[in-house]
């Protein structure tokens, strides 16, 4: 099979977790966002583990994706959605007992018309514009929306992955001065926020990245391990070149491994020629361009070649692989293929 595997650490997410809810202010509720297929992880297991972990709110991006997380949490915990409740979603939010953090004037007069009395959420802009409503839009509708009785009221903060940002507690105002006294829940803060101390908690957190151990909470354990099958290897003269381009020409003999995983896997072809493929403790350098479903490897120094190698593991975490990319963990995890065999270690799996 020439499928790379890549393999989740359960108890890492779920250890994760319970450090950023220990790390929490005393009565603060820690959720879980799991949306973008939990950061290319899988989320129905991840969400599971969560809950044995203890969560009990968790955020998806879309309605669809709730699917999946309700079908692994059963009825009970809450499944919030971020992007509120748009056109078409009043079946899904129904039958999958989901709580929409709606947006807009537009999507609460929607949730109001098409689902009266269900269960919803209000997300308050406070600076960032991009979800949300906007002060003078608030002012104008909260007396209304309160007594309709939201289960939750949140925002989002942008700049939080740099503590010192002023935005930090200009948005940190803002919130105060949108819900002080309104006797709803309240939520402000993901991974980033949640760092920042516990002025920034309120009564939920919604980390997301944090489980995963990757910045700004690279203190987590990492839980990912990809490892890419060999599918052939040959000997390349000095001066042969390797992949296209012929970006890469021997220096002298060289065994060259062809690994299946390539661009199309979310491995960016940035990686070319920069990232380290592991052999358990030993480096390996990615040598050539990445294909869109192959990658060519260095391996003339190993006593002998494994079945595979790790491209994300111990010796190379989420974030390095983003550093060498020129990206952040958020998209090296989200872009994570299709392709791969997900398989899960730690309780329940
Ligand atoms: C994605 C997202 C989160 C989670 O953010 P992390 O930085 O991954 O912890 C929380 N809240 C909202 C509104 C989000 O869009």
């Amino acid at each position: 099979m020439a499928t790379a595997r890549l393999s989740i650490d359960l108890d890492a997410i779920a250890a994760n977790w319970r450090r950023l809810d220990s790390m929490s202010a005393p009565g603060t509720q820690t959720g879980a966002v799991v949306k973008a297929d939990a950061y290319g992880c899988g989320a129905g297991p991840v969400a599971a583990a969560l809950a044995r972990a203890g969560a009990r709110r968790f955020f998806v991006a879309l309605a669809e994706e709730a699917i999946t997380v309700r079908d692994a949490l059963g009825p009970g915990p809450q499944i919030n959605v971020l992007s509120g409740h748009m056109p078409g979603d009043a079946r899904l939010i129904r039958d999958l007992d989901l709580t929409p953090m709606l947006n807009s004037i537009e999507q609460i007069m929607r949730h109001a018309e098409g689902l009266p009395g269900h269960p919803f959420g209000i997300q308050l802009d406070t600076g960032m514009n991009r979800l949300g409503l906007e002060m003078s839009e608030w002012e104008a509708v909260a007396p209304m929306v309160l007594e309709l009785g939201p289960e939750l009221i949140m925002s989002h903060l942008c700049c939080a992955d740099e503590p010192d940002h002023p935005m930090n507690d200009e948005q940190l105002g803002a919130f105060h001065a949108m819900t002080d006294g309104c006797g709803v829940p309240r939520s402000l803060s993901a991974t980033g926020g949640i760092l920042l101390g516990e002025r920034f908690h309120f009564d939920l957190t919604r980390p997301g990245i944090g489980l995963h151990g990757a910045r700004p909470f690279a203190a987590g354990l990492p839980a990912l391990r990809l490892s890419l099958p060999v599918i052939q290897l040959r000997e390349v003269a000095e001066g042969e070149i390797v992949g296209y381009g012929g970006t890469w020409q021997a220096e002298g003999p060289t065994l060259v491994a062809t690994l299946s995983a390539g661009y199309a896997d979310g491995l960016f072809r940035a990686l070319s020629g920069q990232a380290t493929l592991w052999a358990g403790d030993v480096p390996c350098p990615l040598i050539g361009r990445v294909s869109m479903d192959l990658i060519t490897v260095d391996v003339s120094h190993l006593e002998s070649v494994p079945d595979t190698l790790d491209i994300l593991g111990p010796h190379q975490r989420v974030d390095d692989l983003a550093d060498i990319a020129g990206t952040i963990g958020y998209e090296v995890m989200t872009a994570l293929g299709p392709r791969y065999l997900r398989t899960y270690s730690g309780q329940g799996a």
